[in-house]
């Protein structure tokens, strides 16, 4: 299990990106398990906030809670984000792959959580495990659909020889810093899925490959 020292610092909420092999029995009561928001994910731009009665979500992949649950996300290799404003004591979660990037699930989610009242310069936020530019290799025509950040600001692109790779957690904190959130404030959990083997990774083993859960809840 991968935490955030970050999102450590709250005694309102808890967390846990859980690996390939964690028992999630062992790790997560019985009452988190039973009760979680799930959501459909469907690398989806949709946003919702969730009413405390519904406990899934169709073709959504950003959640946003404002009352005492939990909400999992599942992964493998795409990014798993919690959006934590303690100020407000609101939560989100999102499921975020290149898809979700592109059509601005990170956007959307904070400005859910900025109508329900919170603060960009009060959201602390956790990237969970996910594929890093070692490992991402894309093609030209996946580029041409960034070409919008493609500046020397952001250095979404990686060269190893002809080969290109793309860095999807950088696309993401610059996501979040458009809309306020301080880059200091956005904790990277530096592991990747695909070359780290106590994760899932879709690219590297296929869709049977698993998801690992990664939950967060105000307590
Ligand atoms: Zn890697």
């Amino acid at each position: 299990m991968v935490q955030s020292k970050q999102l450590l610092n709250f005694s309102t909420l808890k967390h846990y990106f859980l690996e390939k092999n964690d028992n999630e029995f062992s790790i997560l009561s019985d009452s988190i398990i039973a009760n979680c928001i799930r959501l459909e994910q469907t690398h989806s731009n949709n946003v919702v906030i969730a009413n405390k009665n519904i406990k899934y979500y169709k073709s959504t992949d950003g959640i946003v809670i404002n009352f005492e649950s939990y909400i999992s996300i599942r992964t493998a290799d795409c990014l798993p984000i919690f959006l934590y404003d303690s100020k407000k004591n609101v939560l989100a979660g999102i499921h975020a792959g290149w898809k979700g990037l592109y059509r601005n699930i990170i956007g959307n989610t904070v400005k859910v959580m900025r109508n329900l009242g919170c603060n960009a310069l009060d959201i602390r936020s956790a990237i969970g495990p996910h594929i890093r530019s070692c490992c991402y290799k894309i093609t030209d025509e996946f580029l041409e659909l960034f070409r919008n950040y493609n500046n020397e600001n952001i250095h979404l692109i990686k060269k190893n020889g002809t080969n290109k790779f793309f860095d999807l957690e950088k696309l993401a904190s610059f996501q979040m810093t458009e809309l306020g959130v301080l880059k200091k404030n956005i904790d990277i959990i530096p592991y990747c899925t695909s070359c780290d083997s106590r994760f899932c990774s879709y690219r590297k083993n296929g869709a049977n490959c698993g998801r690992m859960l990664n939950i967060a809840g105000i307590v």
